[in-house]
């Protein structure tokens, strides 16, 4: 992930960090808890029904923030496919004006 994205979305969610899940043996860029620095692996909030990021139903998928980050252009970013319903997030969560590139 370049570093500027990585920078505004620490503006929005500090524990974001890019650790080793034990679970896969691989790295990625993983949330952890704020009071304990447990990690809290992608499928537990993403591909779990009722999950952070797994909504059920149309309105808790409207207690989401959808935040654009301020960047125009083409960016290559490393990927892996995952389960969970990210285009519905995006196209039903409530949208957030866009963050400001200054300090
Ligand atoms: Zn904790």
């Amino acid at each position: 992930m370049p570093e500027a994205f990585l920078t505004e979305i620490h503006k929005l969610q500090p524990q974001l960090e890019y650790r080793l899940s034990q679970a896969i043996d691989a790295s990625y860029f993983m949330n952890f808890c704020s009071c304990c620095g447990a990690s809290i692996g992608d499928h537990y909030i993403f591909s779990q029904p009722g999950g952070a990021f797994f909504p059920i139903t149309d309105e808790d998928t409207q207690h989401i923030e959808v935040h654009e980050l301020p960047f125009l252009g083409s960016f290559s970013f490393e990927c892996t496919p995952a389960q969970g319903i990210g285009k519905a997030i995006i196209q039903k969560g409530t949208r957030v004006s866009p963050l400001s590139s200054s300090p």
